[in-house]
């Protein structure tokens, strides 16, 4: 495949932008090579700078459920670029937006819409704090909550795939709050709630995994959270920034029937736009200022552009009920599909999935925590993601990210991801 303009051009973004990207999990560090630089999209396809079209396994990480350039989306936000892209004061779209989110995930009493995930992490525990009066959370290894100083500590998604051991530029003040406890392992947390539950404000957890590949909760994980957090007067935090909206139309919530005291949104939340939201029992939400005293403010957040892609893509889900199972139908499709083939090749392989979320994992054993993450052979990776890139396929370029899956992928599209898998030599 001819990638000349995408090597031109990273050379020259190199010299301009740390590391050629806006955000590390750009890069091609895991997998070598260097990065393709993308142009337009349509559906399920996106097309590079050379012209190259690919099936779309990232979807911008989460956001482009529906897929590229839905025709919704598409007339919804031109329309609203005619009226005003922004003002700084209250709009009706918020008022909607709030109310569809309500109507869609039960639990959420009040929201208030920030730009990004890590925003709405960050807000959260900030709300637990404040409502709580005590400063310790608990945040689970390779879990990751965007890049705010208090969650950058054994991180997952791109701390994890660059290895970095020692995060630079924050304070151990800062992070000495924030306690770690291994995914899926119900002795060690219960251990550190006993030892620190007077002190703990907020407990914040992926309840799906999605930043070191895709990890499910084990049987009880959830709701053995839920009791500690509830025996303990500590706030459950679910960040749902990737599961809310994907994995149903309330989430991981829904599906394991577990309800948090906080909720986090993002990526689907937007659309494709930067729109983040934290939400949920209205007693903590009204420590939010100007109701109360926790400071929380942002001069784009709730942004009438942003707003209106979100809703058009909310609604859209909302609208129709059977996308989540089409959803789900594609990921079991790809799941099975992909282990017939690996295991007729002989090749050492793990597949988590839940929905539109799918995780490869070159080793034997069950992935179940970021430990077992770890094991994956990081060199059959680099070159199935590359021989998959070649084959006009575009995955993450880590194996300790989850690939996403939309609507708009086709049985076709599958059965091409299928063949480029039975071609594949490790
Ligand atoms: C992506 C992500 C975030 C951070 O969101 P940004 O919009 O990148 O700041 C937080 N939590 C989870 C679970 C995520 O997947």
């Amino acid at each position: 495949m001819k990638n000349d303009i995408s090597r031109t051009l990273f050379e020259v973004a190199e010299q301009h932008i740390p590391g050629g990207v806006n955000s590390p999990v750009r890069a091609f560090k895991q997998v070598g090579g260097t990065p393709i630089f993308m142009k337009r999209a349509d559906g399920a396809y996106i097309f590079d700078e050379d012209d190259n079209q690919y099936i779309d396994y990232i979807n911008s990480w989460g956001p482009m459920i529906l897929g590229h350039n839905h025709a919704h989306v598409v007339e919804a936000v031109q329309a609203q670029v005619k009226r005003a892209f922004s003002f700084g004061t209250p709009t009706a779209l918020e008022v909607a937006m709030a109310k569809l989110i309500k109507s869609m995930v039960p639990n959420i009493d009040m929201v208030r819409m920030v730009n990004s995930g890590t925003e709405a992490c960050m807000s959260a525990v900030r709300v637990a704090r404040g409502f709580t009066g005590k400063s310790k959370i608990i945040k689970f290894e390779g879990h990751y909550h965007g890049h705010a100083d208090l969650f950058l500590k054994k991180a997952g998604s791109g701390v994890a795939t660059l290895n970095i051991k020692q995060e630079g530029g924050i304070p151990t003040a800062v992070t000495d709050d924030t306690l770690i406890v291994p995914f899926n392992d119900p002795a060690a947390l219960e251990q550190m709630v006993a030892q620190y539950k007077n002190e703990l404000a907020a407990i914040i957890v992926e309840p799906v995994a999605g930043n070191m590949g895709c990890v499910l909760p084990q049987d009880g994980f959830l709701q053995l959270l839920r009791k500690l957090c509830t025996d303990n007067n500590i706030v459950l935090i679910f960040d749902e920034v990737m599961t809310g909206f994907r994995l149903s139309r309330g989430g991981a919530q829904e599906l394991y029937n577990v309800w948090a005291d906080l909720v986090t949104f993002g990526k689907v939340i937007g659309g494709g736009l930067p729109v983040g939201a934290f939400g949920g029992r209205k007693d903590m939400m009204s420590c939010v200022a100007p109701l109360g005293n926790v400071y929380q403010a942002g001069t784009l957040s709730g942004n009438p552009l942003a707003m209106t892609a979100g809703l058009a893509t909310l609604s859209e889900l909302n609208n129709s009920p059977k996308a989540y199972e089409a959803l789900n139908a594609k990921g079991v499709y790809l799941r099975e599909k992909m282990h017939e083939v690996f295991t007729r090749k002989g090749i050492a392989h793990t597949i988590n999935q839940l929905g539109s979320m799918i995780s490869v994992h070159f080793c034997e054993d069950a992935v179940v925590d970021f430990q077992t993450a770890s094991k994956g052979n990081n060199d059959t990776f680099k070159k199935f993601f590359h021989h998959l890139l070649d084959n006009g396929i575009y995955l993450p370029p880590s194996a300790f990210e989850s690939w996403f899956l939309s609507i708009a992928l086709s049985d076709g599209d599958m059965n091409k991801t299928i063949a480029a898998c039975e071609s594949f030599t490790a």
